[in-house]
């Protein structure tokens, strides 16, 4: 039996939907796929590869690191850490960084900082966190318990204590959630994966303003809209208010795995040596390249560049969206964090992209995300939005005469 069963089970394990494409390599904005064909990546390995592919101050930085030491513990200082920390602060509300590999564990830094606080301040029974309906914190035990989707929590055990979950824009219902125990508020500032729901500016501010009335700590959760994604180094400088924790990953590392917790002197008061810790954490060849990719993103007209960029797009895609309503509702999002609400299903609008050679990804709430590499040019947006108005003309075209899905899902 187990031998029949370990020949069927694939070596690596199933949790993935994969695309039946690999990539070969990457150049700036394009991808080169084993099967000979270049694809225009708009969705940047979801949000990660900022700058783009191959970026040569990337390489520079990772070949020159790896030349000199890959990995020493966290039981030695390490000098680039404490350099990539104190440009983080420098250009942030915070006054302190724990570095991580991954957003899910950039989050469970935050998670431990907010609940530490209070413990901290006398009032160890102040640990639990509200949250927000269709938010994405990752995918280990506490993380999925704060994103409270059923279908990643379904089957895992008892869910993790201490979330409490809100709808999205219900202002009452979130204020009725606060009680003796709460110890924070976590938030998305734009919600990536629940599909590009933006919090309006006013809410931001509701929620910085409800924190300070009742002591408790706002956590907002910028692993895939900060750095830089929105046309600002962090989302929340939009809404001129600052957290108290907060979390990056994705773009962080350019590529190379890297997640950090962003918290101020405050709210960090709890977490002295021994308090937390991770082996590979703030590694210097991650150090290396965070380093890097804030030498890129800092650099005057950086973030201008990605606002020019974003509003040809987002010009461009309302156009789109006009003359195609049979297949788009309508744009979302902010900077090149965009999304397509489609009325047709999003895997069938997806696999038509994908047939002409545009990768994006997709979001819930029927959404395709547009997350291009923050380098992209206007040229590469006109390359795109030919591709994504030819594909919705044909989709609009095939759903008028009836095409039933399955035909659309083959070009893909
Ligand atoms: C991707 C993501 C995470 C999880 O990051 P991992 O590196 O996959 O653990 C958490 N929060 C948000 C908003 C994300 O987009």
């Amino acid at each position: 039996m187990s031998v029949a069963t370990s020949q069927a089970f694939p070596p690596v394990m199933p949790t993935y939907a994969r695309l039946d494409l690999a990539i070969e390599r990457g150049d700036g904005v394009y991808l080169h796929g084993t099967d000979g064909r270049r694809y225009l990546d708009f969705m940047s390995g979801i949000a990660v590869t900022a700058l783009g592919h191959s970026h040569p101050r990337l390489i520079a930085a990772l070949v020159e690191q790896a030349q000199k030491v890959w990995h020493v513990s966290n039981i030695f200082r390490i000098p680039e850490g404490e350099r990539l920390a104190k440009r983080l602060t420098e250009n942030s509300f915070a006054d302190t960084v724990f570095f991580t590999n991954s957003g899910a564990e950039a989050m469970e830094a935050g998670i431990k900082t907010v609940r530490k606080y209070h413990a901290h301040n006398g009032h160890p029974e102040r640990y639990r966190l509200i949250t927000f309906e269709g938010a994405f914190h990752g995918r280990t035990l506490a993380t999925i318990a704060a994103g409270g989707q059923k279908k990643y929590i379904d089957g895992f055990g008892p869910k993790v204590e201490g979330f409490d979950q809100v709808p999205f824009g219900d202002h009452k219902a979130l204020e009725a959630a606060i009680g003796p125990e709460t110890a924070g508020i976590l938030i998305e500032p734009l919600q990536g994966e629940g599909g590009i729901r933006p919090v309006p500016t006013q809410c931001l501010r509701g929620l910085r303003e409800l924190c300070d009335r009742h002591g408790i700590l706002l956590f907002f959760d910028e692993i895939q809209c900060g750095m830089g994604r929105t046309g600002r180094l962090f989302a929340h400088e939009w809404a001129g208010v600052t957290p108290d924790v907060m979390s990056l990953a994705k773009a962080l590392g350019g590529g190379f795995p890297l997640g950090a917790c962003l918290a101020t002197a405050k709210a960090a008061s709890g977490m002295v040596a021994g308090t937390h810790g991770s082996t590979y954490g703030g590694n210097p060849l991650a150090m290396a390249c965070g380093n890097a990719v804030l030498d890129v993103m800092l650099e005057p007209g950086f973030l201008d560049h990605v606002q020019t960029v974003s509003s040809h797009l987002v010009q461009q895609l309302h156009g789109i969206v006009e003359r195609h309503p049979e297949v788009f509702e309508e744009v979302r999002g902010q900077g090149l964090m965009l999304g397509l609400k489609c009325r047709l299903p999003q895997g069938d609008v997806a696999a038509a992209l994908r047939a002409r050679s545009l990768l994006t990804v997709n979001a819930g709430d029927n959404v395709v995300r547009l997350l291009p590499p923050l380098i992209a040019e206007a040229s590469h947006v006109a390359e795109a939005c030919a591709i994504i108005e030819a594909a919705a003309a044909d989709l609009g075209a095939q759903a008028k005469a009836g095409v039933g899905k399955a035909g659309v899902g083959k070009a893909g």
